[in-house]
Formats: structure tokens, sequence, C-alpha cells
């Protein structure tokens, strides 16, 4: 049998293998502890194991309310739907010889060009990674309104991208007029690859890197693109905490629109899908005059042609009532579609 992270997105350290019991570690790679506080994303491969019953443990916070997600191509994932104690049993079946456990579903390049090939849509070169990878877009509509969304500024942050494919569906179905999109699904496409946190990288991450010389190409783009075409509206979509269940919103600035963007999106809410609630609406952050947070909602809520812009932090697994799967993940894609629309038409 072995365990270990050789694909896209692995991230785990193997301390030790005591009969059936793995003891187990994630990396933390060039992420810093803030304010004592380590990262939690970790994602392995057991391969070999056919027939036995293996306990994984990990000896501190790193296993959500489901347990760990599971997989056997990286492409289709399941909650274990067990937790205790941050240890979790797995029966491998006579024919599994290759399973995937991570701490959240992944959403790996390979979906998004699925996605991109399912709507006829093609997937374009954004820019070059720092390690010289195409990091992929996509561009869809015309007109002088420019709606730019991203996801994975921090690499770990994986559940968006289902969302982003059904609010991209929902935008296709049913276009804003005069508008044109941008999808960058990766920002920190590196950190997706390897499988980093990504997360309080070492000097700063890629969501404090809207200063005046970006360290990371993407940022670059985003910024010219931004110089280019405007940012009208801007949403970047993250995770929360580890263990917080809900789906709320991170802003600074202009915050009656960001209300009353949230109002909407409460109203909005679709069978299935998870559910923006009113518990944690709106999280502020207040900015320092003097050393202002260099994030990417920050930066475009500054540009003077921008009407709103956003962080969306997704929950990980969502809670007992609205449980998180990629369905559910679309299905509230669409109602951030339908909020999006109706705030525009409000606002045009
Ligand atoms: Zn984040």
């Amino acid at each position: 049998m072995i365990i270990h992270n050789k694909f896209i997105g692995g991230n785990i350290f193997v301390d030790r293998i005591e009969e059936q019991h793995v003891y187990l570690r994630n990396e933390q790679r060039d992420t810093v502890a803030v304010n004592g506080k380590d990262r939690f994303y970790w994602a392995f491969v057991v391969e070999g194991a056919e027939g036995q019953e293996l306990t994984f443990h990990f000896g501190k916070r790193r296993l959500g309310i489901w347990g760990p997600a599971v997989s056997h191509d990286l492409v289709e994932w399941h909650w274990l739907d067990q937790n205790e104690d941050n240890t979790f049993t797995y029966r491998f079946g006579e024919n599994e010889s290759k399973v995937y456990f991570a701490h959240h579903i992944l959403y790996h390049p390979t979906h998004f060009y699925a996605f991109a090939k399912r709507n006829g849509l093609t997937v374009e070169e954004f820019c070059k990674s720092r390690k010289g990878s195409s990091v992929p877009c996509l561009k869809f509509g015309v007109g002088e309104r420019s709606i730019i969304l991203t996801a994975r500024h921090h690499a770990c942050e994986s559940v968006s991208g289902y969302l982003l494919e059904g609010l991209v569906e929902a935008l296709l179905d049913n276009p804003i007029e005069n508008t044109r999109v941008l999808v960058v699904p990766f920002v920190d496409y590196d950190g997706v690859m390897e499988g980093d946190q990504g997360k309080n990288r070492y000097p700063h991450d890629h969501n404090r890197d809207y200063i005046d010389e970006p360290i990371y190409p993407e940022i670059r783009a985003l910024i010219d693109y931004a110089d280019k075409y405007g940012c009208h509206y801007g949403f970047d979509f993250h995770s929360p905490g580890h263990s917080d269940k809900r789906i709320f919103m991170m802003a600074s600035i202009k915050p009656e629109k960001i209300h009353r963007f949230s109002d909407i999106l409460v109203e909005e809410y679709l069978e299935g899908g998870l559910r923006y609630a009113a518990e944690k609406q709106v999280e502020w952050k207040t900015l320092d005059p003097h050393e202002p947070m260099r994030t990417f909602n920050n930066y475009m809520s500054s540009r003077p042609e921008n009407e709103l812009a956003l962080t969306l932090e997704v929950t990980y697994t969502g809670s007992e009532a609205y449980k998180l799967t990629a369905d559910s993940l679309r299905v509230f894609g669409h109602s951030f579609a339908n909020a999006l629309r109706r705030y525009v038409l409000e606002n045009s």
C-alpha cells in the first residue's frame, strides 16, 4: 500500500503507519501561521489497500463536519459522513485500488475545461503563471459593462469552482445586456496544481498583491484587464475558516450597496441550493488608511468605474440543513446570477 500526494492538489505528509493506523500531517509549505493558526488543507491518495480497513489520524482539527471528501477519479466527490475526533476509518473494497481523500471537494482545471466544452465555450489563456503554465480563463458577452469573476486567490479554496459553473451557466442562459464577463477560476494557478494552502503565503499571498508592482503575473494581468475594460462588478470567491458552515460577504467599501446586494441574494434562494442566510450577512473589515489590505475587492471597489465589488466566503461543508455538494453549489451559483442580474437592472 502507498499513500502519497503526487497528483493535482495533493498535500500530505505521512508521519507513520502502525498496523491498520495511519498518522498524517498536512503540509504548510510557504504558508505562515498567523496568530498561531496554521492551515488545514490536505488531500492524499491511497493505492493498493484493497480489502483492508484503515484508520487515519490527524491529531488536530483537520476534518469538517462530514469528515473527508472521497473520490475515485478526482472528478466525482462525496462525503464519507464520518468524523470522530479528527479520525476516520475506511474499508477499502476488494476492487478499490485507488481512493482519494481530501479536506473538502476539489475542483481542478480538468473540471473547468470539461465545463467549458459542455457549454460550447473556448477556454483562453489569461496569462502565464510564474512557473510558465497557461492560466485559463473564459470570456463571453460584449458591451460596456464589465463583470469580473475570480476564485482561488487562495489556492486550496476549491469549492467555488462549482459555484462558478452554476453562475456562468445562468449568465449564458439569460445574459445581462451590454455586458462582458471575464472568469478567472484559478488565480493562483501554480498553487492549485501543487496543492498548496495558498493562504498567507510568504511574503504575501495573491489576495494581498494588489500593489503598485504585483509579484504574481495573474494579479498584474487582472489589473491590466480592469484598466482596459473596467471592472463595474467584481466578485471574488473564497472559503472561510475550516468549520464555518455559512456563506458570507466580506467588504469594506460602499456598505449601502453591499447591503442591498446582500438582501437580494437572500431573496433569490433556490430550492436545492446552499443558502445565503442573514445570520452573518456581511462582515466588515476596517481599512487601516495607512496600510489598506491589498485585496481584490478593495482594489476593484476603489476603481472609479466600479459599482460593486466583494469577497464571498463560501463554506467548505455547508450545514446540517444545507449540505454542500457540487450540485448545491451549482444551484447557489444560479441564485447568485439572479441576484446579480436584479442588482444590475436596479442600478442601470
Ligand atoms: Zn481566501
